[in-house]
């Protein structure tokens, strides 16, 4: 508290339904570590309000935020630039505001690799089975396949974020060695058959959060085998559903996404106030 006072920097969180994250206590945790006099508060921002919520990080002066569903996409044409891998992604997790203009990178691609690095894991080379193709899914398949994993096989069901999924194929074959596939989530038996020849199977879909946190994409624990990897994106609960079956099938490494978000806040952290996050102190208080 004694870090609050008039000249304290104010970073957000723009999202819903977000009163769940742990970015707001990772932050303010980092920030008091340092020493450094920052404050960040998550804000229910859903898309209707996310216009008005960007112009109050210029009129407040912010020095920048983090967005999540289901802005990630729609906040684009309200900043006034991207970073290279943003643009790739078409999907942006945090602003920057310099004196007025408004940043837009995309941490989450960075921060789920760096993730599987951290637990010893190294997918270049390897096949990853991936449901999703959202803000999440975008740039976590862009970037996967950028750090030379080999093949990628994404399922998505015949929603908003079908034509997504279509373009994040095209640019991958295009633009990296990576083989893209793209598949209808409906297409049980496709779903099965891709995943018994997966390295690591990533859920970025945020079923088996609230209020789907009785749901998983794959329910039999036979589709999956002993060796691979099964991560799924969603932090809260810290077991979701699909890690359950996941156990039950003996798979080796089962992951949340909580090492996703340390990384990519440290990332974020560090585009702010131009420190290193204390991740390892981070990290005890967190995990
Ligand atoms: P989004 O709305 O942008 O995308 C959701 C994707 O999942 C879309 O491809 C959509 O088609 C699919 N989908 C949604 N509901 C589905 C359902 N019931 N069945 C099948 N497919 C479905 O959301 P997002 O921003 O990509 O976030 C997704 C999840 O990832 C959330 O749970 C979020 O909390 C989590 N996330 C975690 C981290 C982390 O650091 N751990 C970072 C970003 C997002």
């Amino acid at each position: 508290m004694e870090r609050i006072d008039g000249h304290t920097i104010l970073i957000g969180l723009m999202a819903t339904p977000i009163r769940h994250s742990m970015s707001p206590t990772m932050h303010n945790n980092a920030f008091a570590k340092l020493g450094l006099n920052y404050a960040y508060l998550a804000f229910e921002v859903g898309n209707d309000q996310l216009a008005d919520a960007v112009q109050a990080i210029r009129t407040l002066d912010m020095r920048g935020s983090n967005v999540s569903m289901p802005n990630k996409q729609k906040i684009l044409p309200l900043l006034d630039k991207l970073s290279p891998a943003a643009k790739m992604a078409g999907a942006v997790n945090t602003v920057v505001n310099d004196n007025g203009v408004l940043t837009g990178y995309t941490t989450d691609g960075t921060g789920f690799m760096k993730s599987l690095a951290d637990e010893g894991l190294d997918i270049r080379g390897k096949k990853m089975v991936l449901t999703g193709a959202g803000g999440a899914g975008t740039p976590i398949a862009i970037q996967a396949a950028l750090d030379g994993v080999k093949e990628i096989a994404i399922f998505n069901r015949q929603d908003a974020q079908w034509k997504q999924a279509e373009k994040n194929v095209e640019m991958i074959n295009a633009q990296t060695k990576c083989q893209a596939s793209l598949h209808h989530l409906e297409d049980r038996a496709d779903f099965k058959h891709e995943l018994a020849t997966a390295d690591i199977y990533c859920d970025s879909t945020g079923v088996g959060m609230k209020p789907l946190e009785d749901m998983t994409l794959v329910e039999d624990p036979t589709w999956f085998h002993k060796d691979m990897i099964v991560f799924d994106t969603v932090y809260a609960p810290r077991e979701t559903k699909l890690m359950k079956v996941a156990k039950e099938a003996g798979v080796k490494h089962v992951l949340n996404g909580l090492g996703m978000m340390l990384e990519q806040g440290a990332e974020a952290f560090k585009l702010w106030t131009g420190k290193e996050m204390p991740v390892e102190y981070i990290h005890q208080l967190l995990f």
